[in-house]
Parts: C-alpha cells; structure tokens; sequence
C-alpha cells in the first residue's frame, strides 16, 4: 500500500536544495542550527502520514483511488463522489484540530484536482494529450505519496499592468526557450506553502490571460530540489524564539507552517511533466477551478477555531471564571462563528457536481462565500480568544525569567491564580494563545485566512459573477406583475 510513513517521509526529502534564510545559503537544512525554525512545518507534514496509518482515521485520512486501485493517502486523491468532497473538509478540520497550524498540503491536492478536469477540457478542443500525461504524473505521486506545493502566485510587479507589458518580464512566470525534449522556464512563485517540505510542486498561472501572452500560459510539475529553483525562507513574526532554549515561548512548539519565495532561473521541464503550454483560453478555467477548491479547503480554520476556543475556555477554567455568564456567552460566540464557517464548508461540498472528465467539484458560490467568511470570522475569534485570556498575553515575563533561580519564585507566585492550576500549564496556555492571536500562527490563522487562496476582493468578484442578480430581480417582477 503507498502509504509513507511519517519517517520514511522525512528521509525522502533530505536532499540538497538552494535554501537562503537569514541571508546565508543552506543547502542541507536538516544538519544546520536553523532546523529548530523549519521543524515545526516538518512535524505538521509527518503528523499527516501519522494520522493516515492509524485505524481510527484511515476513512478520512485515506481513500480508494481510481487510477489505480489502491488505498493512497487522501490528500493525493481525485474526488470521486460528494462524499469525497465532505471527507476532504472533514480531514481539514481534523488536521486544523490536530495541528493548530497550516498543514500546508491542501495547495497541490487542489491544484491537481483542478487540472483533472481542465486537461481532460483541454484534450476534448486541441485534440492534445494532456490528460493521459497528468493522469500518468498523479499516478506516481499516488504510489510514491508524496507531497506536491501548489504554485500559483507570480511576483506581479505593477499590478496596473498585463504580464506582456511589465517592465521586468519575470514579474509573471513564462517560458523562455524550448527543445524537443521540454522547456525553460524564469519566473518567481511567492507565498509557497509548505514549499521546502513538499516533493514536488505544480506550477499555475497567476490569472486568465490573454492573446500574446501564451508564454504565460503554462502549467507543470517539477521536482522542487530541480537545478534553477532557489528558496528563500519567509519570514514570520517571533520565528527567533525557536532558537532559544526554552520551547515555552514558542506557544505552538510542536507544529507550524511554512511560506517560501520560490525564484525560478531557466528552469528545464521535460515533456511529460507540461499540463499546459500556450492554451490561454483555459487559464481562467484553472485559475477559478483551483481557487475555488482552495477556498473551500478553508475548512481548516474550523479545526484551528475548535483548538482557540478550547484555549480560551481552559483559560477561564486557569482564572476559575468559567462560570461566569459573559464568559460562556463569548464562548458561544466563537462557536457560532466556528460553526458557521463550517456550515459553508460542508454546503459547498453537499453541492458540489461531477465534471465531465468524472471527477467531482464544489459548488463555486458557496466555495467563495465560504473563503469571503473565512477574512473576517477567525480575527473575531481571535479577538474574543484575547478578551477572555486577559492582558496578560502581552505583558507576560519570559520562559527565562520564570525558570530563573534568582527572579523565578516572584514570577510563579505572581502568575498564580487558583490553587489546583500549576503555573507552568497556565504560562503555557498563555504563550499558545498568544501564539495563535498574535504570533506566528496568527499569520496563519488570520492574515492567511485574509490573502490565501485569493484576498477578499477576489471572493466578492466571483461572488458577483456566480450569484444571477438579473435571477433575483425577476422574482421580484413576477410577484409584482412587473414585466420583463
Ligand atoms: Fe491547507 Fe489551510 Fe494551509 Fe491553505 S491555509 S494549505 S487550506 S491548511
Ligand atoms: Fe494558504
């Protein structure tokens, strides 16, 4: 059965690659004291391959495949049936539940689940065999499970402008030579999740293009350590404190996310990893297809949402307040605002419908509605998550300080609240919500709810585009005798 395990997995991607971070080149990131800051995105990675050999979760964590008959871990599955598309936010949840983090996998899984369709749409107009050749791509990341990025956002450059007409042509990723055996490829791919992780990474456009700019029109899989590909290692609020020797200010010290700058020099793509090269017209198709998958994969916050409201109510548990009516009423609200994110999550999935290559896809309205909802709800819960921990969030002493032999004892007593609460559990508690409502996981659980899988603005145009206002404003005539 192809089913890593979590070991097996960190073996498999210890291979050289053209990492920066800090300004200092590493090629082999596992030997360097930098590791302490990558791992937690590791231990996010493995804990998935953890979870899908266990029993309890092989009918969510896993699934039959249809290419070619074996269980394979359902992240690298095409949806076969609705039930398929409710089990992919049903893991999401479980993930976000398991993790509190960015489990970074869901880019590729949706990026191939788009092309699925969009090959088979392309083959049907151009008579090309660009079906075939990605079923026989997704073949081999099935048997050998193995993690695939998912690259789509170009660097852009004047945002007022089309790709053709940037001043530095690189701004969008383009081909730049071709031979009989493949093509070249120069471009950079920005905010790429899990990107060092993964084995390998699909590329995308960026946008629907346009005539003249088939050049841009291009789509592949590539290995992520290929000569030409340089990683630059994203930044993140209090990142440093994994260096440190306590874990405690780490809040989340187990598990984390991970964004690379991914810069792509005259990269060589052979032949049968290409997907598309040229097709403009289906640029839109693939754009809309992944981001609407992606924005229903926004079912993950529900997961991290279940773990901040379980914090805040040990919090007030900690401060023997969780009796307290406006306590358990702020509580409620994080549910309410929990439940509603997955309300749409599980509505986009029960709605979904069967393209004509045979797989399966959401329903693009309530997919948009649901990432439109996921800008705005986690930053309230995360608002009323620091309301019911108090203050001492931000003002708290360090790890060091509360280990000190000379100033500890004063911390301890000062931090205590009931009898029965050991002080470290609460400081604990304390640096994990102010981990995910300030720190580097809020990146994830806020300002990537805001600009993942599309900012706002994107949702609202698709929104519009899906919603049939001339459909609204007949029903308004026919009940009014108003003619049409
Ligand atoms: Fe998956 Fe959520 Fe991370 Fe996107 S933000 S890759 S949907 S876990
Ligand atoms: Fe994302």
């Amino acid at each position: 059965m192809p089913l890593k395990t979590p070991e097996a997995y960190l073996e498999s991607i210890k291979r050289e690659i053209n990492l920066y971070m800090f300004g200092e080149k590493i090629s082999r990131f596992w030997d360097h004291p930098y590791y302490k800051i990558i791992e937690p995105s590791i231990n996010t990675i493995k804990k998935i391959y953890e979870l899908a050999q266990r029993d309890e979760y092989k009918h969510i964590m896993t699934a039959k495949s249809h290419l070619t008959g074996e269980v394979v871990n359902r992240f690298t599955h095409i949806h076969q049936s609705i039930d398929d598309l409710l089990l992919k936010v049903e893991m999401q949840r479980l993930l976000g539940q398991k993790t509190a983090c960015c489990f970074q996998r869901c880019v590729g899984f949706d990026a191939a689940n788009a092309l699925y369709s969009v090959t088979f749409e392309m083959d049907k107009r151009y008579e090309s065999s660009y079906h075939d050749r990605f079923k026989d791509y997704w073949i081999e990341v099935q048997k050998n499970d193995l993690f695939i990025a998912g690259s789509m956002t170009d660097s852009k450059g004047d945002r007022s402008k089309r790709p053709i007409d940037q001043t530095d042509p690189d701004a969008y990723l383009h081909i730049v030579d071709e031979n009989d055996k493949g093509i070249f490829v120069s471009g950079a791919k920005v905010h790429q999740t899990g990107f060092l992780n993964s084995h390998q990474a699909i590329v995308m456009p960026t946008l629907a293009l346009k005539k003249g700019e088939e050049k841009y029109a291009v789509s592949f899989g590539v290995e992520t350590a290929t000569k030409g590909i340089t990683m630059i290692y994203g930044r993140q609020t209090s990142d440093t404190r994994k260096l440190e020797d306590g874990i405690y200010d780490v809040g989340n010290f187990k598990y984390g996310g991970q964004e690379i700058f991914v810069i792509f020099d005259n990269v060589f793509v052979p032949k049968k990893n290409i997907f598309m090269k040229g097709e403009i017209e289906f640029t839109g198709a693939l754009v809309n297809r992944f981001a609407g998958y992606h924005r229903q994969s926004y079912a993950c916050k529900t997961g991290v949402g279940d773990v901040l409201i379980g914090a805040a109510a040990l919090a007030a548990q900690y401060n023997g307040v969780e009796m307290a009516s406006h306590i358990r009423d702020k509580l409620v609200e994080m549910i309410h605002l929990n439940e509603t994110l997955w309300s749409c999550a599980v509505a986009c999935s029960t709605k979904g419908f069967m393209r004509e290559a045979g797989n399966y896809e959401m329903d693009m309205l309530l997919a948009n509605v649901n990432k439109q909802n996921v800008t705005r709800f986690p930053y309230e819960i995360g608002r009323l998550a620091e309301d019911l921990a108090g203050g001492i969030i931000c003002t708290m002493p360090s790890q060091q300080d509360l280990e000190s032999s000379e100033i500890g004892p004063l911390v301890q007593k000062y931090l205590a609240t009931c009898d029965e609460v050991p002080v470290n559990d609460r400081y604990k508690l304390l640096r994990f919500i102010e981990n995910l409502s300030m720190g580097v996981a809020s990146l994830s659980y806020k300002t990537e709810s805001l600009h993942g899988a599309g900012s706002p603005q994107a949702q609202r145009i698709m929104i519009s585009r899906q919603a049939n206002i001339d459909g609204k404003i007949e029903l308004v005539k026919d009940i009014l005798d108003i003619p049409s």
